[in-house]
């Protein structure tokens, strides 16, 4: 039986929208093999309907010049509304992403936590005034929003992706087309229905379920679309970047990462120790911020080594609808046999299997083990690309220039962890890896007031924090005359 029945419809122009042509598509549990929900499998005349929508809502609509004090109200009772839907939320995201129930809830409050954030940037969006000009003259920045924001997101954090950007682009003042991942659309159209209760108006947030190409296409290159926010992976961040830039709209891209967590010899390892079995194995490796190269001083190397293959023996991989479970399921068969392949090619490139390294054979879905491989040359694929599943690549070294130089040899930059006792350490490291976030003792820490994104081939443009609001708005130069005009061209 499916978790939900009948067709999920899509939200357009505040209006539930079935399948035109009775094109649909079915999303499976990745821990139970069962269906979960059916949904409609949007067109690009879809995506045309919906961006009239938007384009009307913020053209039209009162949406754009709305006062900043009822959208905060509305966003901040968005945020009441998701948590009191937590359970119903938490559970969906279970059965379509394979993710632990335990976080599961902890991403819903944290959705709430943006949610009630981004309302109180509503209030505080503002722009400039120049009293500096001359005598006659007065000039004003004003703060626009930029208009229909297109955003298109992964599978593996859907909820909360989709809040890191649609918030704040609505406290902003724009409004939005989505495309939520083909795997994991339900908490997506949840969260549109809430909008639709709470009284988001018509055609401000519409969302098209579907496929990258037609729709997600379809969304990147729509002449009516003024911005584009993605989060995926970098090789489709490149697609839709180019579409998107063929009628040059604003671009703003999360891709993926393959992060250093460097520990120092000074380290407080215990606590070294619990954060990288907890970085790489968090949300099955399925995250781009996942740890997933560790860069460990020489002299502790092996002891530390040693002790992570301990620990991450006893993480309980299973069933994510059990409270103790602590790593789910892998999202598809194809990703699965993918991390096999890495490993695969790891051990073949000459490194060694201190930990896992197969699929976990159960009666239902799709497991992989925590795997920890040894011995990692830098040059070999499985330091270099993101696996996105839970593999832990050890390279030892012994200096701090060597550390900093091993987390830059990579063409991503999203994040690094450094453990070290020695603020000295912690501040050069911290300066000179080449990643949008840095986190000293600790690791994936997140905060609605802190800005992310990534360098290089991890992305461009951030999210969070109070500049985001700012990456979707447009300045505009007003330039006031007081008094007569006293000097004539001619
Ligand atoms: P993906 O790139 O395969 O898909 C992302 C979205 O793009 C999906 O909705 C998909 O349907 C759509 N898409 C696919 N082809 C398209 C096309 N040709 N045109 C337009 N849209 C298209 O990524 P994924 O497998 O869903 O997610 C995993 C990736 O996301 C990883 O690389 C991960 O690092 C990255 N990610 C990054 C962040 C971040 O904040 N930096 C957060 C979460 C995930």
């Amino acid at each position: 039986m499916p978790y939900t029945t009948g067709v999920q419809r899509m939200w357009i122009g505040g209006r539930q929208i079935g399948a035109q042509d009775a094109k649909c598509f079915t999303t499976v549990s990745p821990a139970h093999d069962s269906p979960v929900a059916t949904y409609v499998r949007g067109q690009a005349a879809d995506v045309d309907a919906a961006v009239a929508a938007a384009r009307a809502a913020f053209d039209q609509g009162d949406w754009a010049m709305l006062p900043g004090r009822r959208r905060a109200r509305l966003l901040h009772d968005v945020a009441q509304r998701i948590r009191a839907d937590k359970a119903s939320l938490a559970r969906l995201e279970v059965m379509e992403s394979g993710k632990p129930i335990t976080q599961a809830y902890g991403e819903i409050a944290a959705a709430v936590d943006l949610w009630e954030y981004a309302s109180t940037l509503c209030r505080h969006t503002r722009g400039d005034t120049y009293n500096t000009l001359g005598r006659d003259k007065l000039g004003m920045v004003l703060r626009e929003p930029t208009g229909v924001v297109g955003m298109i997101t992964p599978w593996n954090f859907p909820l909360l992706v989709i809040s890191q950007k649609l918030p704040f682009a609505l406290a902003a003042g724009c409004t939005a087309v989505i495309k939520p991942s083909e795997l994991t659309p339900g908490t997506t159209l949840a969260l549109s229905t809430i909008l639709h209760e709470a009284g988001v108006p018509p055609g401000v947030v519409n969302v098209v379920t579907g496929f990258g190409t037609p729709v997600g296409q379809a969304i990147a290159e729509h002449a009516d679309v003024d911005a584009l926010s993605f989060t995926g992976s970098t090789r489709v961040g490149r697609i839709v970047a180019a579409r998107a830039g063929a009628n040059l709209k604003r671009v703003s891209l999360e891709l993926g990462g393959k992060n250093p967590h460097i520990v120092f010899a000074d380290a407080d390892l215990d606590a070294a120790l619990d954060a990288v079995v907890f970085g790489v194995y968090f949300n099955m490796g399925e995250c781009c911020n996942s740890g997933s190269r560790l860069l460990v001083q020489r002299s502790i190397a092996d002891t530390f080594t040693e002790q992570i293959v301990a620990l991450a023996r006893t993480i309980r991989i299973g069933d994510p609808l059990e409270t103790s479970t602590k790593v789910g399921a892998i999202i598809s068969q194809a990703h699965l046999d993918k991390i096999e392949r890495y490993v695969a090619s790891g051990l073949k490139d000459g490194a060694n299997l201190l930990l896992g390294g197969q699929p976990i054979s159960t009666a239902s879905g799709r497991f992989f083990e925590a795997t920890v491989l040894g011995d990692v040359a830098p040059d070999m694929a499985v330091a270099r690309d993101e696996i996105f599943g839970p593999v832990l690549s050890v390279i030892p070294f012994d200096t701090v220039d060597e550390a900093v130089q091993l987390a830059n040899d990579t063409l991503y930059g999203l994040s690094a962890g450094v453990w070290t006792r020695d603020v000295g350490t912690a501040f050069e490291v911290s300066r000179a890896v080449r990643a949008g976030t840095i986190w000293i003792n600790c690791f994936m820490d997140g905060y609605p007031e802190l800005p992310f994104g990534g360098y290089r081939d991890s992305g461009l443009g951030r999210e969070l924090g109070r500049f985001s609001v700012d990456e979707f708005t447009e300045l505009k130069t007003v330039q006031l005359h007081l008094g007569p005009t006293r000097s004539s061209w001619l």
